[in-house]
């Protein structure tokens, strides 16, 4: 059953550029500030309050991650990479440990990375021993010539750059693994249209960021569809679909994979901004809020732009969801209802 396309009420917040302080010679820098995702997949009556906690806890820790490399001075490709392992390492979410199972039990997972500055990218996608997705997605762009590889060649290039592999049974997590017994049960009992319908637990993890030069960054990481079949890829690795950042705009979706690859959706976002001259809100919620329901799909995104804007839409029970601006406070949010708290002269 489709899930109703409900708004999301949260509003796309403006941070204003910040000039330095140490004179006019000096480019301004931009006010970083750094926006993720957990996947729009809340479904409030399966979370328990400890799960709740967990994913409130690693989502400020994410944050936290990826601030600190913004404060740094470093790029925002690096507060992208390390707030996603955060969130991979985190059995909460749909990616690295914790990802949903295939139909044949396995985790497969996909991951991609995009440097708004260059347009240099990075995607893997169905790779089953690499901890961290994210990461190999970067080292495909940084050092392959390739833009995607895929499945056991994608692990063997990991393994040629000295990236280490982990058993398999690294991302298996309980409460995963029955959510994959249900589908199939209700596929067996023939409940649900089709293979996909019956469990649609949206987790993937996402983040975009803005560094202090003013450059962008996108990336995603996912294990896909529970009950996926036949080495399906979704939209996360997929540039354009998923993931995607320029030099003006930078976004990460979480959803029905499908819908989202066929409105290529993260791209249509940017193409909204650059050649409408529409606002990140108004572009992410064209999109997320019309585009994708309309076509019968659902789920959310982040998308900011090169002047801190930012917008979350998603038309489902929830997102997990959070900012963090160059105070370095952490702001989070789950469910529909909640509120986000907004940037400070916004
Ligand atoms: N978009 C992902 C996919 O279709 C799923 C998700 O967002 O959780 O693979």
């Amino acid at each position: 059953m489709h899930m109703k396309n409900l708004l999301s009420g949260i509003a796309a917040m403006p941070l204003l550029m910040s000039a330095t302080l140490a004179g006019a010679a000096d480019a301004p820098a931009a006010r970083t500030v750094l926006v993720i995702h957990g996947g729009a997949g809340v479904e409030r009556a399966n979370l328990t309050a400890e799960d709740e906690k967990e994913a409130r806890a690693a989502l400020e820790a994410a944050l936290r991650a990826g601030h600190a490399e913004l404060a740094a001075g470093k790029p925002a490709l690096d507060a992208v990479s390390a707030a996603i392992v955060v969130l991979e390492d985190s059995p909460q979410f749909n990616a690295g440990r914790g990802a949903v199972f295939t139909h044949d039990g396995k985790n497969e997972l996909d991951a991609a990375i995009m440097d708004g500055a260059t347009r240099r990218a990075g995607a893997i996608a169905g790779v089953q021993r690499i901890k961290n997705p994210i990461a190999l997605a970067r080292a495909v762009m940084e050092k392959s010539p390739h833009v995607m590889l895929t499945g056991a060649g994608a692990e063997t290039f990991a393994q040629s750059i000295g990236m280490a592999l982990v058993d398999p049974s690294y991302f298996r997590i309980e409460k995963r693994w029955q959510q994959l017994q249900k589908a199939l049960k209700e596929e067996q009992d023939k409940k649900a249209h089709t293979d996909i319908e019956t469990a649609k637990h949206f987790g993937t993890v996402g983040a975009v960021a803005l560094d202090a030069k003013g450059h962008l960054a996108a990336g995603t990481s996912t294990g896909g569809m529970t009950n996926k079949r036949w080495g399906r890829v979704g939209d996360s690795p997929i540039i354009g679909a998923g993931t995607y950042a320029n030099a003006s705009c930078a976004v990460s979706g979480t959803g029905w994979g499908e819908f989202y690859i066929r409105a290529v959706a993260a791209h249509d976002i940017c193409a909204r901004v650059e050649y409408k001259g529409q606002s990140v809100r108004e572009a992410a919620e064209a999109v997320i809020d019309k585009e994708i329901p309309a076509a019968g799909g659902d789920g959310g995104a982040i998308a900011l732009d090169r002047n801190g804007h930012f917008a979350l839409p998603f038309n489902t029970e929830g997102m997990y969801r959070g900012w963090i601006g160059a105070d370095g406070v952490p702001h989070v949010a789950i469910y529909k209802e909640e509120k986000l708290a907004e940037p400070a002269g916004g």
